[in-house]
Formats: C-alpha cells, sequence, structure tokens
C-alpha cells in the first residue's frame, strides 16, 4: 500500500489517497455526499475496500471529481511524480512519470519535466523546464519543446511559450499557427464555441494593443484597444447565448466580430453599435435604407423596416439635372416582386412627382397611403396627365392628419405640414420603440408656417431619429420671402395692372389662396374648369377649418366672360398651353403675368423648353418664395424635436452642408442604399 495524492488542479481540489492492487482509493469521510443514483452508488460501494477498518472509496466519489474530470481521468501524484487514474475506478490509466502533468481538456492535458509541482504565477522556471502535451494515452503530441502551455479547445491548437517568454499557438502537428510573437495570448473562454483567441502585444503599462485571431489562427483585426468583448446574445432568437458577439473597439470606435468573420469595421460610436448587438445580423433587422434621396433633390424613396414589416415611405422621380436621371433603384418587395412574410405599406408625404411620380413601378399588393384631400386633388390631375394610373391611384388608402396607420409591428401618424401641395404630411414612425420623424417636403414660412414648430414640439415627442429633408441647403443668401409677404407683393402688383395673369401651379392651392386674397375687390377670379375643380375640393373640405379655403367665388373661363373681365378686371390662373395663349392675346395690351413658380423650370437647373417657350412670347414678372424650410428653420426644427441618436438628411444635394447647424454627433450622412441599422 502506497500514498498517494489525488488532484483536479483545474478546480483547485485535492485529497491524499492510497494505492492498493493498482487503484488509487480515497478514504471515507463525512464529507463524502455525492447526489448519485442508486445504480451509480451500488457501482462505487463495490468498489471499496476496508483497510485497518476504515473503508477506502474510489476517488469518483469526492467533492467535484465525479462530474469534472474529462475522459474519467484524475490527476494522480505518487512519490512526486504526476500521472492520471480512472476517477470511476481508481485504476491506474497513465502511470506516474511526470514532475507535474495538468488537468484534461478534452483529449490533451499538459505535462511538464524540469520543475516539480504545480506552478505558480511569476515563478521563475528553472532553465531546463520542458512542457508538452500528451494524450488520453499517455504519448506525447506535442514533443516537450516549451516552457508553458494551454490547450484552448476543441481545435487541436496549443497556446505554448517559449523560453524567450514569448507565446505562440501549435497545432497537432505541433505546426506554428501564430508566431511566438505574443506577450500573452488569451483564449475568450466566454466565448470557446465561437473560437477565437486574443493575443495581446502587451509591455508592462505601455503600447498594449490586441489582436484578434479565429482559433484556427487566422488573423481577423490588429490594433484594437482592448480585449473584444464577448456580448451575450441569448435574447436574440435562434442564438444561443455562447454563440455571442465579440463587440471589438479600436481608437474608441467599434466593431463587430461573429463566428470568426469581422461583420463590422471598427467604425461605429457604442449608440450605433447597440442596435446591432440587440438584433439578429441577419434577419431581425430593423433598420433605415434611403433608396434613392441621399444626395439629390427628388426620387425620394425611403425605407423603414423590422423583421416583420416594411413601411416605404414616398417613390418619386428625379428631377432632371444636367440632363440625366438617376438610375431607379430596384426595390425588392416595392418595384420588385419578391416572396416574403412581410407586412407591408407605401406611405405618400404628397402629391409632387419627386415624391410620386414612379408610382406606377410600385408591385401590386402593396398598400399604399395618402392624404384625403390630396387624393383628390391627385386624381384630378391624373385625369389629365396620367390616365393609366387612374386605376392604382382610386385604390389608395386615405389618411387624415394624426390618424394612427398600423403596417404590421410599425406605427405611422401623420402630421400635416406646410408646403407647396396641399394636404401633404411629416411621418412619425414607430418601429420596434424607435421613433423616427421622416419630414417629406415642409417650410415654416408659408400660410400655416407659424403653427408648424408648436405642432412638432407636442406630438413628435421622444423622436430618436430625424430623416430631415434639406432643399434649400445649398442655396446661400436672403431668408425666403414668407408667404403673407408674397401676398403683399401681389396685391401691390395688381394694383398696377386690371388684368392679371398668373402662372403657378395647379396644385399650389396655398399659393393661388394668396393670390385669391390678393385679387383687389371687385376683379373676378378665373381660371379654368380644371383648376376650378382643384379649387372646390379643397373648398369642400377644408373652409370650415379656414376661410382662407373658401374659393367660393372662383369663375371658369368662357368666352361671354370676357365683357365683365375686360370692365371690371380680373386675376387669371394660367398654365402653359394653347387654351390660355388665346385668352392672352385677348389682353396683351393692357395685361400683367406673373410668374409664380420655380425659376428653376427656366434655367439649367430643371429647364422646361415648353414653359420658356410659352413665356417668350410675353413679358412677365417673377414672384415666388420656396416651398422649402430655410438653413434656419430646419435648425429650429432640429432644436425642437431634439432627436435623441441622429439626424439624416436627405432631398438635398449637399447634405454635408447640415455640419453647420447640426452637431457632428448627431449629423448621419448616409449614401443611396446604404443600410442603416437601429
Ligand atoms: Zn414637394
Ligand atoms: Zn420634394
Amino acid at each position: 500500500m502506497q500514498r498517494c495524492g489525488l488532484h483536479h488542479s483545474g478546480l483547485g481540489d485535492h485529497y491524499d489517497g492510497i494505492i492498493a492492487d493498482g487503484r488509487a482509493y480515497i478514504k471515507r469521510s463525512k464529507d463524502c455526499s455525492p447526489d448519485w443514483d442508486d445504480e451509480t452508488r451500488n457501482l462505487h460501494e463495490k468498489i471499496q475496500i476496508v483497510v485497518n477498518g476504515e473503508a477506502y472509496l474510489p476517488p469518483a466519489w469526492f467533492g467535484l471529481f465525479g462530474y469534472e474530470c474529462e475522459n474519467n481521468l484524475i490527476q494522480l501524484e505518487v512519490d512526486g511524480k504526476w500521472g492520471y487514474c480512472h476517477v470511476d475506478t481508481g485504476e491506474i490509466a497513465i502511470p506516474p512519470k511526470w514532475d507535474w502533468c495538468g488537468p484534461f481538456y478534452g483529449e490533451y492535458a499538459l505535462v511538464r519535466t524540469g520543475c516539480p509541482g504545480k506552478l505558480e504565477w511569476g515563478r521563475e522556471l528553472p532553465v531546463d523546464t520542458r512542457c508538452g502535451y500528451i494524450n488520453t494515452k499517455g504519448e506525447l503530441v506535442i514533443p516537450l519543446e516549451y516552457v508553458d502551455g494551454e490547450y484552448i479547445g476543441r481545435e487541436g491548437l496549443f497556446i505554448v511559450k517559449k523560453h524567450d517568454r514569448l507565446f505562440g499557438m501549435v497545432n497537432l502537428q505541433n505546426e506554428t499557427v501564430i508566431d511566438f510573437c505574443w506577450h500573452r495570448i488569451e483564449p475568450l473562454y466566454e466565448s470557446i464555441w465561437n473560437g477565437f483567441v486574443a493575443a495581446a502585444n502587451w509591455r508592462e503599462g505601455v503600447d498594449e494593443t490586441y489582436t484578434l485571431f479565429s482559433q484556427s489562427g487566422e488573423l481577423i483585426i490588429g490594433e484594437l484597444d482592448e480585449t473584444p468583448e464577448v456580448y451575450d446574445t441569448s435574447n436574440i432568437p435562434g442564438k444561443d447565448a455562447d454563440e455571442g458577439y465579440l463587440a471589438i473597439k479600436r481608437n474608441g470606435k467599434y466593431g463587430l466580430v461573429e463566428h470568426g468573420r469581422l461583420l463590422q469595421e471598427p467604425t461605429l460610436l457604442w449608440r450605433e453599435l447597440l442596435p446591432i448587438l440587440d438584433a439578429d445580423w441577419e434577419k431581425n433587422l430593423r433598420h433605415i435604407v434611403i433608396h434613392r434621396g441621399t444626395q439629390q433633390i427628388g426620387g425620394c424613396i425611403t425605407e423603414i423596416r423590422t423583421a416583420s414589416s416594411r413601411v416605404f415611405i414616398d417613390i418619386g422621380e428625379n428631377l432632371p439635372r444636367d440632363g440625366e436621371y438617376a438610375r431607379m433603384p430596384y426595390v425588392k418587395g416595392l418595384t420588385d416582386e419578391c416572396k416574403e412574410e412581410t407586412e407591408k405599406g407605401l406611405l405618400l408625404t404628397h402629391y409632387h412627382g419627386d415624391h410620386i411620380g414612379r408610382l406606377g413601378d410600385v408591385v401590386s399588393g402593396v398598400p399604399i397611403y395618402m392624404g384625403k384631400t390630396a387624393k383628390e386633388i391627385y386624381t384630378n390631375l391624373a385625369k389629365r396627365t396620367a390616365k393609366d394610373l387612374l386605376g392604382l391611384i382610386e385604390n389608395i388608402k386615405t389618411f387624415k392628419p394624426l390618424d394612427r396607420i398600423q403596417i404590421g409591428d410599425i406605427a405611422v401618424t401623420p402630421l400635416m405640414v406646410d408646403h407647396s401641395a396641399f394636404d401633404a404630411y411629416m411621418f412619425i414612425v414607430e418601429a420596434g420603440g424607435v421613433r423616427i420623424l421622416h419630414t417629406g417636403d415642409f417650410r415654416l414660412h408659408g400660410v400655416r408656417g407659424g403653427k408648424m414648430l408648436k405642432m412638432l414640439s407636442y406630438y413628435a415627442k421622444d423622436i430618436d431619429y430625424i430623416i430631415c429633408e434639406g432643399t434649400t441647403v445649398s442655396r446661400t443668401g436672403e431668408p425666403p420671402m414668407t408667404e403673407h409677404e408674397l401676398g403683399r407683393k401681389a396685391a401691390e402688383l395688381m394694383k398696377s395692372k386690371p388684368h392679371v395673369f398668373v402662372l403657378c401651379a395647379s396644385t399650389n392651392i396655398d399659393r393661388i389662396g394668396v393670390f385669391y386674397h390678393a385679387n383687389p375687390k371687385g376683379r373676378f377670379f378665373v381660371c379654368d374648369k380644371y383648376q376650378k375643380e382643384q379649387l372646390e375640393i379643397v373648398r369642400d373640405g377644408h373652409k370650415d377649418k379656414s376661410s382662407f379655403y373658401d374659393f367660393s367665388h372662383v369663375y371658369d373661363y368662357a368666352p361671354n366672360l370676357d365683357k365683365h373681365m375686360e370692365e371690371k378686371g380680373f386675376c387669371m390662373l394660367i398654365r402653359q398651353g394653347e387654351f390660355f395663349k388665346r385668352v392672352i392675346e385677348k389682353y396683351k395690351d393692357s395685361c400683367l403675368i406673373i410668374y409664380s413658380m420655380w425659376t428653376g423650370y427656366l434655367d439649367d437647373r430643371a429647364r422646361s423648353q415648353g414653359l420658356c417657350d410659352f413665356l417668350a412670347l410675353y413679358e412677365y414678372q417673377v414672384l415666388h418664395t420656396s416651398g422649402h424650410a430655410s438653413l434656419q428653420d430646419l435648425k429650429q426644427v432640429y432644436d425642437t424635436v431634439k432627436p435623441k441618436r441622429g439626424f439624416i438628411p436627405f432631398h438635398t444635394d449637399a447634405p454635408e452642408k447640415f455640419s453647420e447647424i447640426i452637431p457632428e454627433r448627431d449629423l448621419i450622412l448616409l449614401n443611396d442604399g446604404e443600410k442603416m441599422l437601429i
């Protein structure tokens, strides 16, 4: 009978025992109380022996030995030499011959010669210390060439250290997988199934940078600020906690690694990374994409989506610029059929072509929504300009201000805005707890502009992101004329001539209202039948709310009116075309023509040849103001809404100009089609 020690150095657990008949035993004592079932208990009791009246049991009977010994092998120490015995039977499996050996991890255990006992941290190693790895048969698989080592997982890779104190990694063939140039290599145990190893180029307190390798030793990324942080993914459907993402950090910016794959370069702020960590990268995406419009005025298509729902806002045509049209993006599920199980909806902010012009491209089955009056105006317009779309337009669902529109798990609330289109909207989009304000087109200097900031401060609370139009930011100069001022100027001009023609968009209802009210008393307000219908739509729907829209004294032109018009004076709304040309001819010598549209249609910005040809015949005055907010007004909107996470410009040809009014930390500049996780 021989004395022995039984150890699990990984657990810091050990007992003294004896060896009898080639088996190791431990003396039975009060603290041996494993909660085995009867069968296992019987098995071990059968193996017990009695020596000098005392019972001795196999090692498994004690502490955690029974559970924690991989391959059922437990470290056995006899006369200062270490080997292994079977934890359940006590049979000696690998005879003690090493100066020390470690517990088995997987199929391998570290063995050492030349330095007896457990190695204390920082202890100076004798020069003849040699370490290697054995397998469960006790055969050396990594030769005794190293001074220390650590087996890191299931891939047959070993962190080993050479006498120059530098660490590297070798495989089962003892081939170098990570060069021996590291002051420290640490396995990321929390993510060991994910298989990562961080190697630190470490000198005491100086230049501590970290490099991340995959478990197969491939370099993933270097120069990191700190050890990658394993992020718990147990709350993500379809993911286990130990499949966690690794958040990496370099120069204060964060990125992401998953399964040895660099998903995101370290270029994000932590707050930008958080939504990614909260969501499944591939499937549970919640994001904003501006498919078109990040760097141009017009052509807008925005998408906000969750895992189960997609909300599109606008589907606009490009404004012609430099004679070119940017490519229409194929948006799967909106302009391209695609099989998917998501709820979808397309919301239209207003009926301007740069927001609605590609409506014909929408695949069937996507519900479309727009303001009730806007739909009526647009239908009436389409009867003249886009008959082929009438069927589609007829099916558009309508909403009123502040209606809550539910599209799957996304809720949208429309806020009516001031713009050169009537019944135009901003949208508050709520997607998975994130609140986004999409401004569409708007301004603060129109007839109802004064109420805008008040409305925003009341309804646009707790906004995370603003997606904001920036039509005017590239223009410099005076603040825009208000519609009220324009009205005063119109009244002045009208006094100068009895016969006034106003060339104006038929759907710019507020502008028409301004001329209607500026028209001197007693004079006729005239237009064609179509224009009158447009004004009647607005009158019928809105005169109760505001007398500004009470277009009760509007005449549609017929030659029998000429006598009265000539006599009393008039203001007539016109558009380019032969019909109006003939009327103007009659008053050519006594009339004033006011051009009240964007001058870009007359110059190189978005030249309309037909319009230029029409106007070439006459002298005219320009009296116009923008339908879009000025840079200063955009700042006021930002200051009022105070988005918590960011400000995203669109509908602008100079997004970077926003840096003049938006703090850098909030300004998010996207490219067309770029997915931004939220
Ligand atoms: Zn517009
Ligand atoms: Zn627009």
